[in-house]
């Protein structure tokens, strides 16, 4: 049998766990600490205390092993792009290849990590007062098909940057891909800083387990990125919950705006990894005046427009009616290239198509819902603000992500205000609201109903005050 180091480690834990040997975290009681893989166990239970001892060990180091920690993250995401970009396609069979090595190689440096914790203070007659950042403890979290391993990496960063560790369970079609993720992730930090298990995984995840981690006692804090039943789930959780949920973002076009950049935008938002984000572009309302002329720079700018007849004949695959007797998004279309949805509606669109699109009303399946592919339906609406009220409707309260195409300030203020969501992009692709090719700091977990945002390192912190009173003050 060839001695893998897998199985060295295996042995040598079952060892230690035979001889009742403790680690400084379990102070000298006998150990609980089950035996694991590279942070991969197989229940709830498992992985929380595995995570728990290893916080306890985390807690005691310096921020130095921190950042080596969300380096080792970094380096094996831009390094192993690739090869890990393919795995997760070839998993999870939806989204685009070139894309899902983009997010691992050139979103996840992005994401922000030690650095971007501080300590804030308050110097006076009376003395100093520090707040300072502090870990939780063990997060516990959920993460979606669409991204299995950016988002877990990106959660991964901000999280140890936040001197915590993590017990994650991933949808059960990216599960592979994330738990070796998590395996390749903790091997190179066990080799930068000697501690295993600061990311664990349950393998395989199912929706039983992701109920044992939402009511664990080990876990401190709940981050869950995902649709709306698992956000309804958090959100009736006992435990304190960041919560990111679904989106349905609109984009409005006036006529002032720049049609080349605009139809440029829409089609380099809604095609990227064929539509999987939550901040996708997911449906068009733009006035009048412009929507012939922006309809035909969007098919300059690699769409393919379909008429009434083919839309339709897509509309009847891509919706199904579901036993509760409502429409719902057909899965197998989901994340599909545009080309396989332009065979649904009868046509072959040239080689290199990014997106399908056409005119629909405002009340048609594609609008309503978070359709998740490359098809984009345009309305067309008598003045900016009726888009802007119709854009509203159709984000469903979810206040996730809207985007405006115009040079009007008036109009940007006036939909800023209106749409009241997480992300606002103006003139760009709505990628540029995670930072790609826009300012700011990226994060794959958008928290719109619990309210923070962007997640960042500060994200998962507690707020600790020192007072020193009467001292420490130096001018
Ligand atoms: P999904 O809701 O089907 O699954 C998300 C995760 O939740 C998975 O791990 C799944 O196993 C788990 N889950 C689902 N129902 C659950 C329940 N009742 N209890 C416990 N766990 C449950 O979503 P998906 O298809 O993986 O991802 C797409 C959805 O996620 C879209 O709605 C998208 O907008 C949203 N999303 C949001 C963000 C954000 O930052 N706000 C980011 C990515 C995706």
């Amino acid at each position: 049998m060839q001695m893998t180091e897998d199985l060295i480690r295996n042995v040598v834990q079952q060892v230690l766990s035979q001889m009742g040997g403790s680690s400084p975290a379990t102070n000298g009681k006998a150990t609980a600490k089950p035996t694991g893989q590279w942070g991969i166990y197989p229940t709830a239970d498992a992985a929380v205390t595995a995570a728990e001892a290893a916080f306890q060990e985390y807690r005691t180091r310096p921020y130095g092993d921190r950042a080596k920690a969300v380096e080792c993250i970094k380096r094996i995401c831009v390094e192993q792009a690739e090869e890990l970009g393919q795995a997760e396609y070839d998993e999870t069979k939806i989204g685009r290849l070139d894309h899902k090595i983009a997010k691992l190689r050139d979103a996840i440096p992005k994401a922000p990590g030690v650095e971007f914790l501080r300590t804030d203070n308050a110097s006076g007659d009376n003395g100093l007062t520090l707040t300072d950042y502090a870990p939780f403890g063990v997060i516990g979290a959920i993460t979606p098909v669409t991204h299995s391993l950016p988002t877990l990496a990106g959660n991964a960063i901000n999280m140890l940057a936040a001197g915590n560790t993590v017990v994650f369970n991933a949808h059960p079609s990216g599960a592979k891909i994330a738990a070796e993720g998590v395996r390749r992730f903790n091997k190179a930090i066990q080799q930068a800083i000697g501690l295993d298990d600061l990311l664990t995984i349950i393998d395989p995840p199912t929706l039983e387990s992701a109920s044992a981690l939402f009511d664990h006692r080990g876990v401190r804090l709940l981050v869950v990125t995902g649709g709306p039943a698992v956000a309804r789930a958090a959100l009736a959780s006992k435990r304190r919950a960041v919560v990111a949920g679904p989106g349905n973002p609109p984009v409005v076009v006036d006529s002032t705006a720049c049609l080349d950049n605009a139809a440029r935008s829409i089609v380099a938002g809604a095609a990227f990894d064929n539509n999987l984000l939550c901040i996708g572009e997911k449906q068009v309302f733009a006035v009048a005046d412009i929507f012939d002329k922006l309809l035909d720079t969007v098919s300059r700018n690699g769409g393919y427009r379909l008429n009434s007849s083919q839309i339709d004949a897509l509309t009847k695959v891509a919706f199904k009616l579901g036993d509760d007797n409502a429409l719902h998004v057909n899965k197998d279309l989901v994340g599909q290239d545009a080309a396989v949805l332009a065979r649904y509606a009868g046509v072959e669109v040239p080689q290199g198509t990014q997106i399908v699109y056409g005119e629909t009303g405002a009340d048609h399946p594609f609008v309503e819902h978070e359709q998740m592919m490359p098809f984009i339906p345009f309305v067309r609406v008598s003045n900016v603000d009726r888009a802007i009220a119709m854009a509203k409707q159709s984000e469903h309260g979810y206040g996730h992500t809207a985007v405006l195409h115009s040079r009007d300030t008036s109009v940007m203020s006036k939909m800023g205000k209106l749409m009241d969501c997480t992300v606002f992009v103006i003139n760009g692709p709505s990628p540029a609201g995670l930072g790609l090719g826009g300012e700011g700091t990226l994060s794959f977990s958008i928290a719109g109903p619990t309210g923070e945002g962007l997640t960042t390192p500060l994200t998962f912190c507690r707020q600790r005050r020192t007072a020193v009173i009467g001292s420490m003050r130096f001018v």
